[in-house]
């Protein structure tokens, strides 16, 4: 008996039997067909057995050739593995080389500046120090903002909070805001807000401000001499494809004629930290964080953000984002909210009467900023360094406002304001207004103080303006 070696073996002897000499006696010798068909019989069972033997030795072979593509594929994403964790650890390490250089920068100014205060006799010398305090902080507040937007935008945690937004007023802002840099620079912005834009949009204001505020700090930034153009026009290109009516693709576009970006640099400038060679080279302040930010923004609001830039003529940025319009009546109704915002937030005169305010914080130097901020001539201020001691002086004597510290020791804020609404319950009195102070500014956060019972809240570092508005709302 004879094995198959191969397919094409098998092929062979399949024509063997179809011509073979024993088949065609089968046919003639009829009645001595018991050997005939045993020779047969034989012959297909061989023909058989090796054609699956060769079969089993292709497949065989099939099997360790994929064993070894797959060896080399594994090879080859261990490699992809290692390379992609490379990146990330470069990624890491210029991020806190980076962030150490951007933090010890105003920290450095702060502290040194600090130091020469303290035998500073001039008042010259007094006021340009402090100046230098003041942006150096402003600086870092800004850098921490940065950061926390980063992160929470890579761990996908930002949310759009839709709500009608006047776009109008949203870019008079931004203009005003932007202005008087500017105008020190000796150079020209204008704005125009083509009449075919929706003036009252659904819209996340907040966030679409910082999306924009990024390209139009920069165009500011980054510009010498000349003019900074922002258009607001609908993108006619997307709108004509646009389904639903109520919808305007709007694009928010800001010109200048700066430094441009490097025809090299452009498709990495949305990249974290890219920053062009001239900007550091000229130190420049900034750490690459904008651009990024604005991009994911635009992204998260289903839209899209170009630039179009050449070195030393100048740059045009674009945000384009999809929005609903509001139908009138909600434009009624976000108009009487506005106003109302507005009329809340203006000073109101206080009665002659000295209301007690207690301030609950754990930070010497927060209660010590705090009391200064809220001159004491017209309130009695009190303090507690924790929440148990805010209790025990509430039990004394009830205050007309608190401010509290959310996060203390012993007794945190969150506790001592559900104690105190507890109290509260048991002796039917006036509620007592608290206010949370707190550097923890995310919405959930927010609503956390809320939920414990408090009635408005402060995101730390606090602005004297706006604790002084939000002190004169409550004690009204
Ligand atoms: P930052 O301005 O803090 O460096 P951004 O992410 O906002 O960070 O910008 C990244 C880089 O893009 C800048 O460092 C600068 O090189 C370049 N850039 C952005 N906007 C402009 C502009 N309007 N003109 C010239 N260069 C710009």
């Amino acid at each position: 008996m004879k094995l198959l070696k191969s397919e094409s073996e098998f092929y062979k002897y399949l024509l063997f039997m179809r011509t073979s000499p024993i088949l065609k006696m089968g046919c003639l010798l009829s009645d001595n067909d018991m050997t005939v068909i045993t020779a047969i019989v034989t012959l297909s069972i061989t023909s058989l057995v090796g054609y699956l033997l060769c079969r089993l030795k292709i497949l065989t072979n099939e099997l360790s050739r994929v064993r070894e593509i797959l060896k080399v594929s594994e090879v080859e994403a261990l490699r992809a593995d290692k390379k992609r964790a490379e990146e990330a650890n470069r990624a890491k390490s210029l991020f806190l080389a980076t962030m150490s250089h951007e933090l010890r920068n105003p920290l450095n100014s702060i502290i040194g500046v600090a130091d020469l205060i303290q035998h500073c006799h001039n008042k010259r010398d007094f006021d340009r120090y402090l100046q230098v305090i003041q942006t150096a902080s402003k600086s870092l507040l800004e850098l921490v903002n940065d950061v926390l937007d980063f992160s929470k935008i890579e761990a996908d945690q930002i949310r759009l909070e839709l709500q009608p937004t006047n776009l109008y007023e949203l870019i008079e802002h931004l203009y005003n805001v932007s202005y008087p840099i500017a105008h020190n620079k000796n150079v020209e912005l204008t704005y125009q807000f083509s009449n075919d834009v929706s003036t009252w949009v659904l819209s996340d204001s907040k966030r679409l401000k910082q999306a924009i505020s990024n390209l139009l700090s920069n165009a500011v930034k980054y510009t010498e001499h000349g003019t900074i153009h922002i258009s607001v026009t609908l993108d006619l290109s997307r709108q004509f494809e646009e389904t639903q009516t109520d919808t305007q693709w709007i694009r928010f576009q800001i010109s200048d004629t700066g430094i441009g970006i490097p025809e090299d640099l452009l498709p990495h400038i949305f990249d974290y930290y890219t920053r062009a060679p001239e900007v550091c080279s000229k130190r420049l302040e900034g750490w690459g964080l904008g651009l990024a930010i604005s991009r994911r923004l635009a992204t998260l609001m289903e839209g899209d953000i170009e630039v179009q830039s050449r070195v030393a003529e100048g740059s045009t940025f674009s945000f384009i984002a999809p929005f609903q319009t509001c139908p009138s009546q909600t434009q009624a109704e976000a108009t009487t909210l506005c106003e109302k915002r507005f009329s809340g937030a203006c000073l109101h005169p206080i009665s002659s009467e000295r209301k007690r305010i207690l301030i609950v914080d754990d930070s010497d130097d927060n209660r010590l900023i705090i009391r200064r901020f809220l001159s004491e001539k017209q309130w009695e201020v009190h303090c507690a360094t924790n929440g148990q001691e805010a209790l025990n002086l509430v039990l004394k004597r009830p205050f007309d406002l608190i401010l509290m510290d959310m996060q203390m020791p012993q007794m945190d804020g969150y506790e001592a304001t559900r104690k105190i609404r507890e109290l509260e319950q048991q002796n039917p009195q006036k509620s007592t207004p608290i206010v949370a102070l707190t550097g923890n500014v995310a919405t959930e956060d927010i609503a956390r103080c809320l939920n414990a019972g408090c009635n408005g809240h402060i995101a730390k570092p606090v602005r004297q303006q706006q604790l002084l508005e939000i002190v004169h709302s409550h004690l009204i």
